[in-house]
């Protein structure tokens, strides 16, 4: 009834894109933040926008009515679309979200093995359920950095070794008769995979741990085959094609849910999996700068600009973090620059950026709490978002949020005209509340900024569940913010 209900509400025109389908694709592919930044790439380089390097000099290399891209440590990323009337000074409507999910992540030193089991040492990155990832199918995913003997540099790999490997089992309910009342374990020594059995697989690798270092030798680190088991390393070596697990220099590895996102419920109206936050908004924010980038854009007078941080999970101070500079610092170079194919540079670059800064808007974007049917006590009795029903703008008199009344105007007025459906989310007061990009890169640069996200279940479970409907939506919002912001700006100003 409420899936009819809300088809007749969003009266917009029916993509061609069937976004539930691709958006399982995404998930599928981007188990970590180095895999989601390389797919936004492929996708952006598919609708032909540029790659540019912070390492170089963009002097020249930037026009009016182009398409850029640029990342940072491969896990973040910034898309922009430069208008054909931009000028330095003008506005700037950004789209924000994450790249990163709460994850186990393989130690630096990872060997373990207890009663002839082989164990993988893992770190809590961020808030997650963890009791969700007992029982679970766990498979590694990551990037790699090899010592390329060939060009004698080191390079970046990314691996996705896709099977099941790992297990972090639950004690048998015999031997814990409680468990149904009290689910309680030590993060520690009983949040740790087994991956074999040390007979049978890794007897090797347990057991002769010793490289043949010759004398002359000196390592100031153990080596990579003291670390970890030589038979995870041997699976690594082979995903990303290299003969010798030795030319492996280090890595990022990550533990994830082998089990595949899928459509669920009566009408496919779910979408199950992991990281629905806040990959949700990285695909919404990439298909809406896709799909407005040629839209008007010979008459844009400012720029279109998604941005995708790294580290929110674990609170967004890092080199590529929210918290970084590595916003502003695209926002001071698009603001220095002419656009003009020349390689001159404003004057006035500095107080450009102040200009463009002060007319900017930020939509932080991050998934909200959809309503739960078995715990609705726990919400607000007028605060109930419907999975389905649309983007949640979220609000917090106590700046945990960042919407505030001219905000919350303008999303009206480009819902409105999107025929988009929204729903309002506050925390009840007796509640903790979560947090997002939008007040740390609001009080860092002045721009006003709301924060808004698609409603899903379980957030930070290994298995989420969002709604498939809401994909269309925020889709649908974000692309007429992007087309229409730089117009609408002129008129809200407080
Ligand atoms: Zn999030």
């Amino acid at each position: 009834m409420l899936k009819l209900h809300l088809r007749k509400i969003s009266t917009m025109p029916t993509s061609s894109v069937n976004y539930p389908q691709e958006f399982i694709q995404f998930l599928n592919s981007s188990p970590t933040p180095y895999h989601v930044v390389h797919n936004m790439k492929k996708h952006l380089q598919d609708h032909g926008f540029q790659e540019l390097d912070e390492r170089e000099s963009w002097h020249g290399n930037v026009k009016k009515n182009s398409k850029y891209f640029v990342t940072r440590n491969n896990s973040s990323i910034i898309a922009f679309v430069v208008g054909g009337q931009w000028a330095p000074g003008n506005p700037i409507a950004i789209t924000g979200a994450h790249t990163d999910s709460p994850v186990l992540k393989i130690k630096p030193i990872s060997k373990r093995s207890s009663e002839q089991y082989a164990q993988i040492g893992v770190e809590c990155y961020g808030g997650g359920i963890w009791h969700s990832w007992f029982d679970a199918d766990l498979s590694i995913a990551g990037r790699v950095l090899v010592n390329d003997k060939a060009s004698g540099k080191i390079i970046s790999k990314l691996v996705d070794l896709k099977k099941p490997l790992l297990k972090i089992p639950t004690l048998a309910i015999h031997l814990d008769r409680d468990v149904n009342q009290k689910f309680e374990f030590n993060k520690e020594t009983q949040l740790l995979p087994i991956a074999g059995l040390v007979k049978k697989s890794t007897s090797q690798s347990c057991c002769a741990d010793k490289t043949d270092l010759k004398e002359s030798e000196f390592l100031s680190v153990k080596s990579i085959i003291e670390r970890h088991h030589k038979d995870l390393l041997d699976l690594v070596a082979k995903d990303i094609s290299i003969k010798d697990v030795t030319e492996i220099e280090d890595f990022e590895l990550i533990l994830y849910d082998h089990k595949p996102s899928c459509l669920g419920g009566l009408h496919d109206e779910f979408i199950f999996s992991g990281r629905l936050d806040n990959l949700t908004s990285c695909f919404t924010s990439m298909h809406a700068l896709t799909e407005a980038a040629d839209t008007n854009i010979q008459d844009e007078t400012g720029i279109r600009l998604l941005a995708c941080f790294d580290h929110e999970e674990v609170g967004s101070s890092s080199a590529q973090g929210a918290d970084s500079n590595f916003l502003p610092n695209i926002m001071e170079r698009l603001t220095s620059l002419k656009c003009d194919g020349t390689d001159k540079t404003n004057p006035l670059g500095r107080n450009y950026l102040l200009e463009s800064s002060a007319k900017s808007f930020f939509m932080s974007s991050d998934v909200a709490h959809g309503i739960h049917p078995n715990y609705s006590s726990k919400y607000e009795s007028q605060h109930k978002p419907q999975l389905g029903g649309g983007p949640v703008i979220k609000i917090n008199a106590n700046q945990r949020y960042m919407t505030n009344s001219p905000g919350l105007v303008l999303v009206k007025k480009l819902a409105d005209e999107a025929k988009v459906p929204l729903q309002l989310f506050v925390v009840a007061n007796n509640s903790p509340c979560g947090s997002t990009i939008g007040p740390i890169l609001a009080s860092k640069t002045g721009i006003r900024t709301l924060d808004l996200g698609n409603p899903v279940l379980s957030m930070h479970s290994i298995r989420e569940t969002g709604g498939s409907d809401d994909l269309e939506l925020q889709i649908n919002l974000f692309r007429k913010f992007f087309e229409k912001y730089s117009e609408l700006e002129q008129n809200i100003i407080v």
